[in-house]
């Protein structure tokens, strides 16, 4: 085996600079700061060069729903590489190992979803529906439908085709709209967008949003709606109850399919295997990634309904895919992530037991924490909005900077958060012990009081 050599911190650090353009970082901070090393990883802990223990409150990126250190994984990975390393699904192939995890997809998915077509990442994901949908129009006579709505502090991924759905300021102020076709409306946050109205009657209002946007655009231009059951990077933001089920009334009535991003909320992330079924969501396509492999190797997964399926199953040569759609390895893995999920109950886990008590601890904080004026989440993804007043509702600005330093005491305390706006947001691995949590709220307080 290859021994990666270790350095002490500095050498990482400039080794590091010297040669990488790090993903959604300031160059200058790199430059400044240095990065932070991980270099290991047990369970929902990651290790740094310093040696330094670091509880993950992210699963890495809301992606290690089984924790670090699965030795399962890295087992059925060999197996399946010593077996057939690579061979492509594209021409009339097709790998055993992807054709059983699509069997396996198929049992998990909400009814109907029993067809998919593989990608590496989330963004593909994203990429290859919007191809379908579109095309999906066309060979059903209309081929105007085109436009693609989606919503604002939206992330749908980093692709062309990603960053234009996406609607985060500062992710996708750079180049979104440069594609056209693609419009926004408002994410349905009732505590900073509600103003008087009650949750479940704001709850309708923003979906109405999306119906008045269908008669602006014209109901024959619009091909879909894509949005997370939960809106994740953009802060973790939990529609009202009445949200859904009028997204999904307008979608049918106005003939605009609806997809939804499962990229964070799949794999028992809200207690259910897909937040479609925590939601009672029925959507035609649902791209999915991240937790399919707790992130052991890059691997994603569109489901597409059976009524979408049989459409394009009679359009022809269906000209799209990646060299590594369906990649061997990555299907082997995600089906041994699967089976780790399902034999050790961690989606009941997250919806009886670890999630709430998740849920009520951080809740407990909001109540009583003077910089914290909501709790959202379900299962085990959560946001603690931090704001300046309590009684109005008012969040505190960026001028404030108080999601940063609270995220920067978390770290240097030992735990990863993360700060979204004036957000802090947390979505640890679905194996977290109470202990655990009880260890992320202590450091959490600590941080909030220091900033308070
Ligand atoms: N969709 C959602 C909801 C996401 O959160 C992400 C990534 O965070 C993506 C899509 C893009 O996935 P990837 O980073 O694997 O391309």
């Amino acid at each position: 085996m290859t021994e990666i050599k270790m350095n002490s911190t500095a050498q990482w650090q400039a080794r590091d600079a010297r040669h990488h353009l790090h993903s959604f970082t300031d160059p200058g901070l790199i430059l400044e700061q240095g990065s932070r090393i991980i270099v290991r990883g047990e369970g929902s802990h990651v290790w740094d060069s310093d040696g330094r223990k670091i509880l993950d409150g992210m699963a890495g990126l809301w992606c290690v729903n089984i924790g670090y250190g699965r030795t399962e994984l890295s087992d059925a990975a060999k197996a399946q590489m010593d077996r057939l390393p690579y061979y492509n699904n594209h021409f009339q192939s097709a790998v055993p190992a992807m054709i059983e995890l699509a069997e396996r997809l198929a049992g998990l998915t909400p009814a109907g979803l029993d067809h998919f077509t593989f990608a590496n990442s989330g963004s593909e994901a994203n990429d290859v529906i919007v191809r379908l949908a579109r095309y999906y129009w066309k060979l059903l006579g209309k081929p105007g439908k085109r436009t693609i709505i989606s919503r604002t502090l939206a992330y749908h991924g980093s692709t062309v085709a990603g960053v234009s759905l996406g609607g985060m300021p500062a992710m996708h102020g750079m180049d979104n709209g440069t594609l056209p076709e693609f419009a926004h409306v408002e994410h349905p946050h009732w505590y900073v967008n509600g103003g008087d109205l009650a949750p479940a009657d704001y709850g309708l209002k923003a979906a109405r949003a999306i119906e008045e946007k269908i008669l602006e655009l014209g109901p024959d231009n619009v091909a879909a709606f894509i949005a997370e059951p939960v809106q994740g990077a953009g802060g973790v933001i939990v529609p009202p109850e009445t949200y859904w089920p009028e997204v999904q009334r307008i979608c049918r009535a106005y003939d605009v399919l609806l997809i939804a991003d499962e990229v964070i909320c799949g794999f028992g992330r809200t207690g259910a295997w897909f937040g479609s079924q925590t939601f009672g969501i029925e959507p035609d396509f649902m791209p999915m990634a991240k937790g399919i492999s707790s992130g052991y190797l890059p691997i994603a997964a569109v489901a597409l309904h059976d009524r979408i399926f049989d459409v394009i199953a009679k359009g022809g040569l269906w000209p799209h895919g990646y060299t590594y759609s369906g990649h061997p390895v990555s299907c082997a893995v995600a089906l041994a992530n699967i089976e780790i999920i399902a034999g050790e109950g961690l989606v009941e886990r997250v919806r009886d037991d670890i999630g709430p008590y998740f849920q009520a601890s951080l809740q407990a904080l909001a109540d009583r924490h003077p910089l914290v004026g909501e709790r959202r989440g379900v299962g085990l993804m959560a946001a603690l909005q931090l704001v300046r007043d309590k009684a109005t509702r008012t969040v505190c600005t960026m001028e404030d900077n108080a999601a940063i330093l609270t995220r920067e005491a978390c770290y240097a305390d030992g735990l990863i958060a993360r700060a979204v706006g004036q957000s802090m947001v947390l979505s640890p691995p679905l194996v977290i012990t109470r202990g655990e949590v009880d260890e992320l709220m202590e450091i959490l307080t600590r941080a909030l009081d220091g900033t308070a």
